[in-house]
């Protein structure tokens, strides 16, 4: 299977992928909206208690933001794009 790349780069060398506040995530009750809405198996929830956690950052697409929208406590965060992007365009050598 070929490496998966997202503008020539690797995708594991693309810090991009959610963040989640504990302070703030409730696990919405207890049936995750996250977790329900993304379909590229990013998010899991594991351990006793239950906690929600970024399982797979790398399939994360690249500076997709959508979960974000369902969370209402606003839990989820992104890293900067402009910082990201400077990122891949340092990998690609320009
Ligand atoms: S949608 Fe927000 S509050 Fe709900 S489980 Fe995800 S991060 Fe936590
Ligand atoms: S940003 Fe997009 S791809 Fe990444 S976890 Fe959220 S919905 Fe899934």
């Amino acid at each position: 299977m070929s490496e998966q790349t997202y503008m020539g780069v690797p995708r594991k060398e693309i810090p991009w992928s959610p963040e989640i506040d504990y302070a703030k995530c409730d696990l919405c009750g207890s049936d995750p909206q996250c977790l329900r809405f993304c379909p590229h198996d990013v998010f899991s929830i594991e351990g006793d208690p239950k906690k929600l956690i970024v399982k797979n950052p790398e399939n994360c697409v690249v500076f997709c933001r959508s979960c974000r929208k369902v969370c209402t406590p606003d839990a989820l965060g992104f890293p900067s794009k402009q910082k990201v992007l400077r990122i891949i365009k340092s990998k690609r050598g320009f």
